[in-house]
């Protein structure tokens, strides 16, 4: 069953509530992570909950329990849920205060974790793919609110996110401030060309996603080229094959950008590989 961490308390998702002069909902005032229960095993916790730590510590938001405790308040919610396959969502906002944006009027952080079940894709699309458009919002300057935060502030994403709905997509690609391919609306983008791996880079201003790392880990070991490089739109609607990764989708194909078939429209040879490759790890991390 779900079950949520939040005021020091394990509670029922039914109980679990949040002032509403949290600064988490008046101003988006906090930071968040999304990960994945394999068969009860939490893939990457580590790498998840340090992602939190340095997002928190971007935002002057000092995270009141240590990174051990933390790692081990989520095996205590998977352990108490009871799911096999779970997502877990934690959230810390800056805490309670009053109406104004002054962070030092909140004096604790709030601290939730929600283990719940996870909504996917359905398998069909992973043989379909996705039909995809570039979204006209882009993705926040890096030196405004660094896209490398995982935020509580993910308007950008859900304009980009409606700008695909409204046009019948199933997934948008979010270009950066200057122009280039950034990212998904909650995922991170791979194109293969030539049997070599491209992705934009970090520091260009892109969430640092745990698939995006393991999926470079798994290709690395496996001997292919991975460059982290800028990509434009042209690079994309070339490319052989275009993939997503994130922890709720996994590796996710696009069949199409903007009206371009990309490669033959099916999940190519890469993709494919990469995918079962992924898919047999997080049940054996
Ligand atoms: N980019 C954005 C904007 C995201 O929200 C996510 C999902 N957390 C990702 C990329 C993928 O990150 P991860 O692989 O860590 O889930």
């Amino acid at each position: 069953m779900s079950i949520v961490y939040v005021d020091g308390k394990w509670l029922p998702k039914e109980q679990a509530m949040v002032s509403v002069f949290d600064h988490g909902l008046l101003y988006g005032d906090g930071v968040f992570e999304g990960i994945r229960v394999y068969e009860g095993k939490i893939f990457r916790l580590r790498a998840h909950i340090e992602r939190l730590f340095d997002s928190a510590k971007a935002i002057w938001l000092t995270i009141p329990i240590s990174i051990d405790d933390m790692m081990g308040l989520h095996l205590e919610g998977v352990k108490r849920s009871g799911l096999p396959d779970a997502y877990i969502r934690t959230i810390v906002t800056r805490g309670v205060g009053d109406l104004g944006l002054d962070p030092r009027k909140c004096k604790d952080p709030t601290v939730i974790i929600i283990v719940d079940r996870i909504a996917l894709w359905p398998e069909e699309r992973y043989a379909q793919g996705l039909s995809v458009v570039t979204a006209s919002t882009p993705t926040p300057h890096r030196e405004s609110l660094s896209p490398r935060v995982k935020s509580l502030n993910y308007l950008p994403h859900i304009l980009a996110k409606i700008e695909g709905i409204v046009a019948n997509a199933d997934e948008v690609i979010m270009l950066d401030a200057a122009g280039f391919v950034a990212e998904g609306s909650g995922t991170n983008l791979f194109v293969v060309r030539r049997g070599e791996l491209y992705t934009p880079a970090v520091h260009s201003g892109i969430l640092r996603g745990v698939t995006r790392d393991t999926v470079i880990e798994l290709a690395l070991a496996a001997k292919i080229p991975v460059h982290e490089t800028t990509l434009n739109r042209f690079d994309v609607y070339t490319a052989d094959e275009v993939f997503f990764t994130g922890s709720g989708a996994e590796l996710i194909h696009a069949r199409s950008v903007d009206g371009r078939v990309i490669g033959a429209g099916g999940a190519g040879k890469l993709t494919a590989s990469l995918r079962e490759t992924f898919r047999k790890l997080v049940r054996s991390a």
